[in-house]
């Protein structure tokens, strides 16, 4: 699949979900029609759309009343958030000790969120030495990146903020030495969370610890990139702002729900990776009357739709800001990633055409191609399942080799995606055909799943009850060895990931 080309309606979701685009990212319709009915509130809350409810104590607006920008009318870069501790964090990870390495580092992480997944989960704040270890936890995980992208040779190190790891280290074809993601835990901290959410992303985290102990997945505060170089970010941002070509077309993108039943816009990409909207606006009615000599004034919101209104200033207003936001997010997972010596890869469609269009994602590595690629068996492999494929190291170097060599002769991004998708289906086959033919022989079954050690064992055997024949027997060994010592060299190859994969899914 080519990810800059446009996708018939009855083809595979480009997603990887197995169902039609057409009833996957490729329902582009908004979810209601402006004005559309929405169900009756529930006690604690408002209905914005027919399908979202807006709790009551979910927006609060300070006493003397929120800051007001005056829109440009054109999409503008906005402010890069971070935190004090984020800032905290960068200087804390500049001591000299060394790093750990990566493994150790990731048994003391499954260690520290098992002890956090166990505690008593209430609404009560975090303990000062819960927070202080997960803030020493951040900050070595900081130290071990920062060692790694300073080694030479620099292990592949990739980063994606949206797809579970195991499923993007199985769809880039376990290309990566390494996987940095945001440490969900550490956010949690971050929003100032209480004991029980702070559990539940600990055990949310726990479902990768396989992973993480191996020092494959490296959970890193992800805030920390933009206290590092969120400049860099709005940087790139007003760069692609001002290209009149790029805006229109993340402009065409855009799907707007609204003004709803009560005056709320919400606003998604297509073909983004999430098919809902991650942000919504309200329109305010600035009440004139209310206007005082410091220029205070105030505004309703939530009203009811007014079909005689005309929205259409607002709405303009609405998508330059959301134009902007999806511009700046991708520009901000860029430098994320940059800032950790990691490549960025995205997994959503949107992002890879917006990296094509503004010549971002032009020296992308092979990951990149791998990631629209068709792969069979690895992108659905657990945790668990995953370390068991990995430890193979021959055999994913030997996959690394034919995926470097796959992609020598292709040019344009949709030859690259394609050679990987006939690699891996040729790999696919050919595991098939290594597990066809070791069906009928019990001493290679046997090697399968435990290693070298039992096929040797198995030998033994052999051999010991042959013995008694003497002669014949040193014969027959002497023909099975080699037999079975080619096959035993299929480990190295890179089919036998698949069926190791395959294997461990049972
Ligand atoms: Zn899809």
């Amino acid at each position: 699949m080519d990810p800059l080309s446009p996708l018939g309606r009855n083809e595979d979701c480009w997603c990887g979900s197995g169902r039609k685009y057409k009833r996957c990212h490729g329902n582009h319709r908004p979810a209601s029609q402006s004005g559309a009915p929405v169900p009756e509130d529930p006690d604690d809350g408002t209905y914005i759309s027919p399908g979202s409810v807006l709790a009551h104590d979910a927006m609060s607006i300070p006493d003397g009343g929120a800051p007001l920008t005056m829109p440009t009318g054109e999409p503008t870069a906005k402010p890069i958030t971070y935190t004090s501790w984020d800032q905290e964090l960068v200087a804390v990870a500049k001591t000299s000790d060394p790093p750990l390495r990566p493994r150790d580092l990731g048994r003391l992480r499954a260690e520290v969120i098992r002890h956090i997944a166990a505690h008593p989960a209430d609404e009560s704040e975090p303990a000062d030495e819960i927070k202080q270890g997960l803030f020493y936890l951040a900050a070595e995980s900081l130290r071990t990146v920062n060692a790694l992208a300073a080694t030479d040779p620099k292990p592949s190190i990739l980063w994606n903020e949206e797809l579970d790891p195991a499923a993007f280290i199985g769809r880039t074809l376990l290309l990566a030495d390494h996987v940095a993601m945001p440490d969900g835990v550490f956010e949690v901290l971050l929003r100032r969370g209480t004991n029980r959410s702070l559990s539940r992303a600990a055990v949310k985290q726990l479902a990768i610890a396989e992973l993480i102990e191996t020092g494959l997945v490296i959970p890193v505060p992800v805030g920390v990139a933009m206290a590092v170089n969120g400049a860099g970010a709005a940087a790139l941002t007003a760069l692609d702002l001002k290209d009149p070509s790029l805006v229109s077309w993340v402009r065409d993108q855009l799907i707007i729900e609204g003004p709803t039943a009560r005056e709320a816009l919400f606003v998604r990409v297509a073909d983004d990776l999430s098919t809902v909207a991650e942000k919504f606006w309200l329109h305010g009615h600035i009440d004139a009357e209310s206007l005082t000599a410091d220029g205070r004034f105030t505004t309703k919101m939530l009203q009811h739709y007014d079909p005689g209104y005309d929205y259409g200033p607002w709405i303009k207003q609405v998508s330059d800001d959301a134009v902007s936001y999806y511009v700046q997010r991708t520009n901000e997972r860029l430098v994320t990633a940059d800032v950790f010596g990691a490549e960025f890869v995205s997994a959503s469609m949107f992002e890879a055409r917006l990296l094509a269009r503004n010549k971002r994602g032009r020296d992308s590595g092979p990951a990149h191609a791998a990631v629209w690629a068709d792969v069979p068996q690895l992108p659905d492999l657990a945790g668990r399942e995953l370390v068991k494929v990995i430890q193979n190291e021959d055999a994913v170097e030997d996959l690394r080799r034919q995926v470097r060599a796959s992609l020598v002769t292709a040019r344009t991004p949709g030859e690259r995606t394609d050679a990987l998708t006939a690699l891996a289906h040729e790999l696919e086959g050919a595991s098939r055909r290594l597990e066809r033919t070791a069906r009928s022989d019990r001493a290679w079954q046997a090697a399968v799943p435990a290693g070298l050690g039992v096929a040797s064992l198995v030998l033994g055997a052999i051999s010991g009850g042959l013995l008694p024949v003497a002669a014949g027997a040193l014969g027959v060994a002497g023909g099975i060895a080699p037999y079975l010592g080619a096959r035993i060299n299929a480990r190295r190859e890179a089919a036998y990931l698949f069926v190791t994969a395959r294997r461990s899914r049972r």
